[in-house]
């Protein structure tokens, strides 16, 4: 299994990180995020979303599901927490082909429904400020993408 960790112990650190990350993105690119409440979800979007060259603020979209922002390439950010039934299909395919990267918060909730191949991001909360962030590639062109972001 290829498994790739990097521990942030600030925001900052975070948005940095997954800002490297946006960069190397390319057009149907899918990023699951896992992790409790407040685990650093959003706040990893965010970083990635001006990493693709998005300049407006990137937020929740807990109360829409699916937001989009233009940058480089187009952002889709899901937030899928409050979706009640695992195969409920909200046009998820349309993003997944779309010409954008995805970003799925809450994404086991809708597994299903999910590419087999992904970048699966889990964030777990160590402390105030520190988080460890855990990256599993799921085929070629993550794996590749992960050992690009961490031979540097
Ligand atoms: P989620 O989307 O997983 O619920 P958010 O990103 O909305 O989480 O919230 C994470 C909160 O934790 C933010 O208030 C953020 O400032 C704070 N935080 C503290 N330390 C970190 C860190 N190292 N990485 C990411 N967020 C952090
Ligand atoms: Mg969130």
């Amino acid at each position: 299994m290829n498994q790739f960790t990097f521990k942030t112990d600030t925001p900052e650190q975070t948005l940095e990180f997954a800002e490297k990350l946006g960069s190397l993105l390319q057009p149907k690119d899918l990023i699951t995020l896992e992790g409790d409440l407040g685990a650093g979800k959003t706040t990893f979007t965010k970083g990635l979303a001006k990493g693709l060259g998005i300049t407006r603020t990137v937020s929740s979209p807990t109360f829409t599901i699916i937001k989009e922002y233009k940058g480089r390439l187009p952002l889709y950010h899901m937030d899928v927490y409050r979706v009640e039934d695992s195969f409920e299909d909200l046009g998820f395919d349309e993003y997944f082909e779309g010409d954008g990267v995805t970003v799925v918060e809450w994404a086991k909730l809708i597994e299903e429904q999910l590419p087999k191949d992904r970048l699966e991001i889990k964030l777990f909360h160590e402390g105030d400020l520190n988080r460890r962030i855990e990256l599993e590639p799921i085929g070629k062109r993550y794996i590749d993408v992960c050992e690009e972001i961490f031979s540097k």
